[in-house]
């Protein structure tokens, strides 16, 4: 099982506007990785603000599902 991994080009900047979050949760079962939900937290937190840019579509997905629009996501050209 030889996983190769592309180098991501882009990395992907993700921000939870946390004014607009009502804490539905469904940001995390899609993206437990990037968006949780703590035990008695009125919103979501981020567990990481930068994702790669493979992870890209599911992003999309949080985005385009979350009810109160609170995600927003940012197209970062990182190359060194
Ligand atoms: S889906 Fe949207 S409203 Fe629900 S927890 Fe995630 S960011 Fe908050």
């Amino acid at each position: 099982m030889s996983e190769t991994k592309a180098v991501a080009a882009a990395q992907v900047a993700v921000r939870l506007d946390t004014s607009k979050c009502r804490a539905y949760g469904i940001c995390v079962g899609i993206m437990p990785d990037v968006f949780d939900l703590p035990k008695g937290s009125p919103v979501a937190v981020l567990l990481k603000d930068v994702a790669d840019g493979e992870d890209l579509t599911d992003l999309e997905e949080a985005v385009f599902n979350c009810p109160a629009s609170a995600i927003s996501l940012a197209r970062q050209e990182d190359h060194e």
